[in-house]
């Protein structure tokens, strides 16, 4: 159970009535591709009922004209998924829609960014109740304890006897035919905007995402706060106090450069990293490159704070998808050749300090340091504007397992023996949190120093090992 949901994903959630919701929702889906590229869907409800189109592929791949014209509604949701090896069905993509037969009018449907850590005790609790499930989802577990607490209550309460049970990272967004509601986990792990524009408000997991809908970011979606936005306008609750513990990942790779993190533009945050970075770790170098595009904040940051030169000498075909997302081990390896390209007459005979975010399996990596030598480059000195990646996430990033992190268990030379270059550095853990300018304890750091802010049950991390077991 549970075991299909280990996304890192988009969501995104309009009330509008008047508007064009589900083209407004097509251009958010649009913002927010980077945050996965594997399927899309919109949800659109009228006060009647939920309707849905979700399909594998891009947002552009997925929606056409017609289908856009023919989605007409008061209110929508979508999502784009980003899904883990073995898993990459149309059955998982999102958003989820729970239907009541017999009544449709209170149907609603769902989308998660996030994972929960108790699927296996909300299943029982549901068998309790009476329902089954017949998708490994824990979007769908979290959606179907709602509609059976339905019966004996309202929709609000429904949803708070949910949350009340839930435990995990979880940004939602869920859409009935009267209302679009915006969820955060209590620990705030994923990220959740809020943002009004001309006949309604958004809702997205980046405030990249409103710009191009005409939107304007009002603030966070707080942790453990439920928005309801109906005809009525806005209603907000809090259902548990927050202990903010915001994904670190989120700062220095996920998010785009232009979203607002608690109210912080990522871009100037991981300036500060690089800057932090060569602070830390010097090098007698010629020149900075960064790995495009995620490694450029930083890169710039690095060349500022060193005095050294900046060039972009790795050349990015803009239309492949980031490595990291694209589940396949395969592809992987295939996407980095295609992804770049160096520049030789820039690199030629030079000492380069190759400036990224972060390493995760490695293999982009030692790719990377093999072709600039083959490019001429004298020297090749890799920065990471990140910590070592040492233990696997369970709050919904794709990180597999320890066999799958090249620094779980490795020393940072042992690291840099798979990788090739001179030296190897990384950003500390201090220094990461440092740049951001909030306070240690208000991150999630477990991927970095085992630390969890939610406990994690054995079956979870056994369930790990299940998933690994099943890839191809
Ligand atoms: S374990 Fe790492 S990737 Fe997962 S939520 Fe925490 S910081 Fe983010």
């Amino acid at each position: 159970m549970g075991l299909g949901a280990r996304d890192k994903c988009a969501v995104f959630g309009v009330f509008a009535p008047g508007r064009d919701v589900s083209r407004i929702t097509y251009y958010a889906l649009f913002a927010l591709q980077h945050r996965g590229q594997e399927s899309s869907g919109i949800a659109v409800s009228t006060d009647r009922h939920v309707m849905l189109y979700k399909d594998m592929g891009l947002v552009q791949q997925v929606f056409s004209e017609d289908l856009l014209a023919m989605m007409r509604g008061d209110a929508a949701i979508g999502h784009n998924r980003y899904s883990t090896t073995g898993r990459s069905t149309r059955v998982n993509a999102q958003p989820v829609v729970i239907q009541d037969t017999e009544n449709p009018a209170r149907s609603f449907a769902i989308a998660h960014n996030g994972n929960l850590v108790n699927t296996w005790e909300l299943a029982g609790d549901l068998a309790n109740l009476g329902a089954s499930q017949e998708t490994t989802s824990d979007t769908e577990t979290f959606g179907l304890l709602v509609q059976s607490f339905i019966s004996e209550m309202s929709f609000d309460d429904a949803l708070r006897e949910t949350v009340k049970r839930a435990r995990g990272a979880y940004s939602l967004v869920i859409l009935t035919t009267d209302a679009l509601y915006a969820v955060r986990d209590p620990d705030g792990i994923r990220p959740l905007a809020l943002g009004s524009f001309e006949g309604g408000y958004v809702v997205a997991s980046e405030s990249a995402a409103f710009p191009l809908v005409g939107g304007e970011l009002v603030r966070d979606v707080e942790p453990g706060e439920i928005i309801r936005i109906d005809r009525s306008g806005l209603h907000s609750e809090r259902f548990a106090e927050s202990r903010i513990h915001t994904c670190m990942f989120e700062f220095f790779y996920f998010c785009r450069p232009d979203a607002l993190l608690r109210g912080k533009e990522v871009y100037s945050m991981r300036v500060e990293m690089g800057r932090q970075l060569a602070r830390e770790s010097g090098v007698e170098a010629d020149i900075v490159i960064p790995v495009p595009d995620s490694g450029l904040p930083a890169g710039i940051g690095y060349a500022d704070e060193s005095g050294l030169p900046y060039h972009e000498a790795l050349i990015k075909n803009r239309y492949v998808g980031r490595t990291f997302i694209e589940p396949l081990q395969a592809q992987r390896v295939i996407g980095v050749r295609m992804k770049l390209n160096p520049l030789h007459e820039v690199i030629q005979g030079k000492r380069l300090v190759l400036v990224d975010d972060s390493i995760v399996r490695g293999n982009t990596s030692r790719q990377m340091v093999k072709m600039l030598r083959k490019a001429g480059a004298r020297e090749v000195h890799m920065r990471l504007s990140s910590p070592p990646i040492k233990f696997p996430c369970y709050y919904g990033i794709d990180f597999g397992t320890y066999e799958e992190l090249i620094a779980a268990g490795r020393s940072v030379e042992e690291i840099n023996e798979v990788i090739g270059a001179d030296t190897l550095e990384y950003l500390s853990l201090e220094g990461v949190v440092k740049a951001t300018g909030f306070p240690f304890d208000e991150f999630c750091l477990a991927c970095f120093n085992n630390e969890r802010p939610i406990p994690i049950s054995e079956q979870m991390k056994v369930g790990k090992f299940i998933l690994e077991e099943e890839k191809p």
